[in-house]
């Protein structure tokens, strides 16, 4: 079974195919087209549709060729939904919905947080685990429990990725400032306290950002450091007493997030003392992609006929919590 799947929800615009074979995913190809903002500035949800609406066929064509296959060859298209940005997702809706309607292929509308999770589970060989999704949209705990996830713990304002991205704006950096962030922080071992916020199992950033941004001046290396410390002592706080609770004998980390090595190597002594298996997602499929909604596009094709056409609409706000998982 061969399937095309088209991401767009913010920043990225992707496509992928995956061949299944049996219960085995293999990548196909995997092509990415990424919006960059200017340094110092966020996503611009017009200028991120115009860069999609120009990149889509390349990318499309690019993602044919790799994998040497046909539009026809196709058995499902699927594209990601929501939860996202408007002007973005319509971009990967209008090409999926043209192309199924066109060639007649079935077309699998996906919700890209679960794109995120399916794909982990793929790449890692996770069976039930207590999922820790960090990205640009998401911050939050998940367990599967009678076919949905249920959700854990979660962020109260911003997510993770808005965290640090936000803060490498004000240091002058170009969108998404993770991966410099956390080479920032990996010169310093000064800490300088910052407002740690946990509210039962859930997370709040606000307070953090507004401080970190008042002790960059005293040190950037310093504060890269304090404002990682914090953040992710913060969710690992949450994880620990999440894992306890729902006594899963596994923890994956997916999303951008995820590449992070301090994250992952607070989150590993955890699982060391919880007695649980430690998955991350690999470094080249933590942030958005196509392969994720592609895979999670085939698994719900398993147990469902495609989307009728006047459904392949987008939701801004899906929560994954309200699908319903059936494969
Ligand atoms: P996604 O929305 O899943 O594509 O993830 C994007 C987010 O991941 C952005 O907020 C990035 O800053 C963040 N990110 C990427 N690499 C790293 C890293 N090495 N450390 C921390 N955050 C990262
Ligand atoms: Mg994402």
């Amino acid at each position: 079974m061969l399937g095309l799947g088209i991401e767009s929800t913010a920043h990225t615009f992707a496509c992928s195919v995956i061949e299944k074979k049996g219960k085995k995913g293999k990548i196909l190809a995997d092509i990415r087209k990424i919006y960059r903002p200017a340094d110092g500035q966020g996503i611009h949800p017009r200028e991120a549709s115009r860069h999609h609406v120009e990149n889509a066929s390349i990318a499309l064509s690019e993602c044919l060729q790799k994998s040497k296959i046909q539009i026809n060859d196709l058995d499902l298209i699927s594209y990601a939904a929501g939860p996202g940005l408007g002007p973005c997702l319509r971009v990967g809706a209008v090409v999926a919905r043209s192309l199924s309607s066109y060639y007649d292929i079935p077309i699998y509308p996906v919700n890209h947080a679960i794109g995120h999770i399916e794909l982990g589970k793929l790449l890692t060989g996770a069976k039930n685990p207590l999922v820790l999704l960090v990205s640009g949209g998401h911050t939050m705990l998940l367990a599967f429990l009678e076919k949905q996830w249920r959700v854990f713990g979660e962020t109260l304002d911003s997510t993770l990725g808005q965290l640090l991205d936000q803060f490498g704006r004000s240091l002058g950096f170009a969108s998404p400032c993770g991966r410099q962030i956390e080479n920032l922080a990996s010169k310093s071992t000064n800490y300088v306290s910052l407002p740690y916020t946990v509210r039962g199992n859930d997370v709040s950033f606000s307070g953090l950002l507004s401080a970190a941004k008042q002790i960059k001046d005293k040190g950037i290396e310093d504060a890269c450091f304090s404002l990682q410390e914090t953040a992710f002592a913060m969710i690992a706080e949450a994880t620990e007493r999440a894992l306890s609770f729902t006594e899963k004998k596994e923890l994956m980390i997916v999303g951008g997030v995820a590449a992070n090595k301090r994250l992952s190597s607070m989150l590993k002594s955890i699982c060391k003392r919880q007695g649980c298996k430690f998955f991350v997602v690999p470094l080249e499929f933590s942030g958005d992609c196509g392969s994720q909604i592609a895979w999670t596009g085939i698994m719900e094709s398993t147990v469902k006929p495609g989307a009728k056409l006047s459904d392949t609409f987008v939701r801004q706000s899906w929560r994954l919590d309200t699908v319903k998982v059936d494969y």
